[in-house]
């Protein structure tokens, strides 16, 4: 794990709603009985509380656009981080043509990542609702591979309306499983090195499988791939995509030769598809 200080991106993720339903989605769109909006305020405060912080503050959802008060979050993003080149969006189009204008004076060209999500021939996800201690009886070995997760180290830590975490995969699941929260939304929150956050990594990490290299599905497919404890927390919450029976449940374990043969043929989880820079008339990246 690094240090939440110097990962690249804090996302503040002001919607988990989402127009897609992508399998396996990394903010569990399907799952929620109900989405959350992010109320103006808490986008101010987030902000606030990265004041200082060295890497990008991103924007993003489930479909930030979807936000009913998208344009005046992007209004306070003006007002409340000067610098431009620290302002991220993450968009899959839904809204573009509504909000164009108020996106290109609100982020550079070049700091919008535009997935679409729309060509069904590439995008894979990992499953993520694999619980790393349901498959791995080797608790040594899990620990390890958590602490090299590819989430932690590429992409990104988040703030939900329920707090600020080192990961974002963890904030989502924090959401849907009605976890206690994450770290108040005071300044400097973020300045934390793994010790101070293994708090979450206990919580989260073990229900999680994005560090166990493991081959990723279509994300076009219906259904999420999960495993029996997360079926059992699914239940629970009440999830609409697990009682619509747009799940189902895996019971293999793995083994370190496995894992070792999967990394061997060439796993790389963050290349999962192609994406757009800046709008959906510009180049792939
Ligand atoms: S577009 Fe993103 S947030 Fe929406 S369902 Fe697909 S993966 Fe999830
Ligand atoms: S294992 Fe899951 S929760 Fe833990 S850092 Fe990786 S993506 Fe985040």
């Amino acid at each position: 794990m690094i240090p939440i200080y110097r990962m690249k991106v804090i996302q503040i993720e002001i919607t988990n709603a989402c127009n897609l339903g992508c399998s396996n989605c990394t903010r569990f769109v399907g799952h929620h009985k109900k989405p959350f909006f992010m109320d103006l305020e808490t986008v101010a405060k987030a902000i606030e509380s990265l004041e200082g912080y060295p890497g990008q503050i991103g924007i993003m959802g489930g479909e930030p656009t979807i936000h009913p008060e998208f344009k005046e979050i992007c209004e306070i993003v003006q007002k409340k981080i000067p610098d431009r080149r620290k302002r991220e969006l993450w968009t899959n189009g839904c809204k573009w043509k509504e909000y164009e204008e108020i996106i290109y004076e609100t982020f550079d060209k070049d700091l919008i990542t535009y997935n679409s999500h729309e060509d069904k021939e590439v995008g894979e996800h990992q499953p993520l609702l694999i619980a790393a201690t349901d498959i791995l009886d080797d608790r040594e070995l899990m620990w390890r591979l958590i602490g090299n997760c590819w989430v932690q180290w590429r992409w990104a830590a988040s703030i939900t309306p329920k707090g600020g975490f080192f990961c974002e995969v963890a904030a989502a699941q924090d959401m849907l499983f009605n976890g206690p929260g994450g770290y108040k939304l005071e300044k400097g929150w973020w300045n934390k090195n793994p010790n101070e956050f293994v708090d979450q990594v206990k919580r989260y990490c073990v229900n999680c499988s994005a560090a166990i290299p493991m081959k990723g599905v279509s994300a076009h497919i219906k259904y999420d791939i999960i495993s029996p404890s997360n079926a059992k927390k699914l239940e629970k919450v009440g999830s609409p995509k697990y009682f619509k029976k747009n799940c189902k449940t895996c019971t293999f374990k793995m083994t370190e030769a496995e894992i070792e043969e999967n990394v061997k043929r060439g796993w790389t989880p963050w290349s999962h598809r192609p994406y757009k820079q800046s709008g959906p008339d510009t180049r792939w990246v």
